[in-house]
């Protein structure tokens, strides 16, 4: 979609970016300097010409309810529709000369955003409308990797941009500097009226909106007009939208005023707060801003200006003291249950350990090849320093491999439930990273297997999140699924991994399983040799000839599945905990195959 059209006058071209919707003569640019008519069309002059990028916590754009404690990469050209004479960012707004130094594609900014573990990409700094035909190149491609989009504007965008942005862009903060008509006409060369349709606009959208006022001493921080604002969010917009009351300091051409003090910011807090909003933060004055429930009060994110030290919310979107669903997009992630435990909570000293195993296989001349292509492993989940050691060497393996998801499937030891959960948390954050979850793929699960639905309380289960350190490790770009099974039959999981077989090469399998449990060591071998047995020759009659293991039920589907699609199967590494622990009395069983 372009943004231009002919102008009724003649030779002119009109830009349809923003609501100046400027009639421009040919050679010349709109009111912002960067959009220009060309001829035949308008060319947006900073297209692939940032001129700041930065990694920023998302609650700098402010953004206090958008996915918080994440990182958003910012970024903005030279140019503005707006000529603010307080404007803390003049040094590029009011620029209009383009550097072109260094041309970044759309495909740049979205790896610059995954390089730099961003969850969203934010255009922001100057007003980003006047670059919009390059965000919407750049916001397409990030919804496509799984990155959100955040708009920080001035609210003077044209209708037909507002609403081509419903698809693309997730969360906007935008300003509301005044409710005086003048002030907006006189100051900011912009329009109150426009803006405040284009805030019902953005809401109406479903695109979530909070409001940031620049409190200006003796210009906008009347009692009156803050009044007028903020009964304005609260019955025009809603009052779950957050207004964040921001302090000035003179800048740029206004200098001539002092600082906002708290105790005015405190009273715009309390005006905002009486007009019945749920959410009002003051900003730029390195206050506490915390997020409360809006129901038992309780301080569900304890902020001290762009950071968050408490986080007491449940499954990322509920208050943990009342259950009330907070107001926002909050991530959910799978928080890790035995990290610190199982395994270390430091990712240097997981690479570490990891580094240990890698150099035994080394100098044990380990042979990694293979007669057939890896579509599975089994793999232990004991701590590491038990079965990290039979578990790495199969992960080992697997170097060739460029899986799009890994499915990681496991039995729950710490709840007793019907059939299975897949879980449909976001995202899965261990010590060595964040693992994004494969919703799509999670989701079809769900839909498609009657037998598996999500219960979020059994996502704190040690046999899958075992796995995930390795997963960071080994994949680092592969997404993951979860499935935690209570009593099930095998022949149910086996479906599942029948459909991965049959439809989705680029989906590879995590079975998890130790074997027996707290035998002698010669009785544990015993047992366990009628696993390995089972395994290797891909024989469930085998299997059911009396060995134990408590992930049997993953172990079973994957060999069911294994005679159907006639893999070949083949034992890496089994050892018990007597390796290390030197008590041959009571061992516990750790096995790991791999399967293609
Ligand atoms: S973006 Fe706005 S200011 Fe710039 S040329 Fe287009 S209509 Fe004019």
């Amino acid at each position: 979609m372009n943004f231009y059209k002919p102008s009724q006058k003649q030779n002119k071209m009109t830009c349809t970016l923003c609501q100046h919707y400027c009639n421009i003569s040919l050679n010349k640019t709109g009111i912002c300097g960067v959009n220009k008519n060309v001829g035949d069309k308008i060319e947006c002059l900073v297209y692939g010409y940032p001129a700041v990028i930065n990694a920023d916590p998302v609650e700098k754009k402010p953004l206090y309810h958008f996915l918080p404690q994440t990182k958003t990469l910012s970024i903005g050209t030279v140019g503005c529709n707006f000529k603010c004479s307080f404007c803390q960012n003049h040094g590029i707004s009011q620029e209009q000369t383009i550097k072109k130094d260094k041309y970044y594609s759309p495909e740049d900014i979205v790896k610059l955003a995954l390089r730099n573990d961003c969850e969203s990409i934010s255009y922001t700094y100057n007003e980003p409308t006047i670059f919009y035909p390059y965000i919407k190149d750049i916001a397409k491609l990030a919804k496509q990797n799984g990155l959100k989009n955040v708009f920080v504007s001035n609210g003077f965008e044209s209708t037909e941009v507002i609403t081509h942005m419903a698809d693309l862009i997730d969360a906007a903060n935008i300003d509301l500097k005044s409710f005086d008509k003048e002030y907006y006409k006189k100051y900011l060369g912009g329009d109150l009226d426009k803006l405040k349709q284009n805030l019902k606009l953005f809401k109406k959208l479903g695109i979530w909106i909070e409001i940031t006022t620049l409190i200006i001493p003796k210009l906008n921080d009347s009692n009156e007009e803050l009044q007028n604002i903020s009964n304005f969010i609260a019955n025009e917009l809603s009052v779950t939208t957050p207004w964040h009351l921001s302090a000035f300091h003179p800048d740029y051409k206004m200098l001539d005023r002092p600082r906002t003090s708290t105790n005015s910011l405190q009273i715009a807090y309390d005006i905002g707060k009486k007009a019945g909003l749920k959410y009002v933060y003051m900003g730029n004055a390195g206050l506490q801003n915390n997020s409360k429930c809006p129901k038992c009060d309780e301080i569900f994110l304890q902020r001290i200006t762009y950071k968050t030290t408490i986080d007491n919310r449940k499954y990322g979107v509920q208050c943990s003291s009342c259950n009330t669903k907070l107001d926002g997009v909050f991530k959910t992630a799978r928080t890790m249950s035995v990290s610190d435990t199982f395994y270390s909570s430091s990712s240097a000293d997981i690479k570490k350990q990891f580094n240990h195993f890698d150099s035994i296989l080394k100098d044990a001349n380990f042979n990694k090849s293979l007669p057939f292509i890896p579509k599975a492993i089994i793999s232990p989940h004991a701590g590491f320093i038990y079965s990290g050691f039979t578990a790495n060497a199969v992960y080992s393996m697997l170097e060739n491999i460029k899986p799009t998801t890994i499915l990681v499937i496991g039995p729950s030891h710490k709840h007793r439930f019907k059939n299975a959960s897949v879980s449909m948390f976001e995202d899965y954050n261990t010590p060595c990273g964040n693992i994004k979850v494969d919703l799509n793929y999670a989701n079809h699960l769900k839909n498609k297997y009657d037998f598996l639905d999500f219960y979020p309380a059994v996502h704190n289960e040690h046999s899958t999140e075992t796995q995930a350190p390795f997963i960071k490790s080994k994949f680092p770009d592969s997404k993951i699924v979860e499935i935690i099974y209570g009593n099930i039959e095998h022949e149910k999981i086996s479906l599942i991994i029948d459909e991965v077989l049959e439809k989705y090469p680029r989906i590879f399998i995590v079975i998890s399983t130790d074997l027996s449990h707290f035998y002698s060591q010669n009785e544990a071998k015993k047992l366990d040799n009628i696993c390995l047995e089972a395994i290797k020759m891909l024989d469930i009659d085998t299997w059911n000839k009396g060995c134990e293991a408590c992930g049997r039920v993953g172990v079973k589907a994957l060999i069911k599945s294994a005679n159907n699609y006639k893999l070949n199967s083949k034992i890496i590494d089994y050892r018990t905990s007597a390796d290390i622990t030197n008590d041959n009395n009571r061992v516990v069983g750790y096995v790991s195959a791999i399967l293609g």
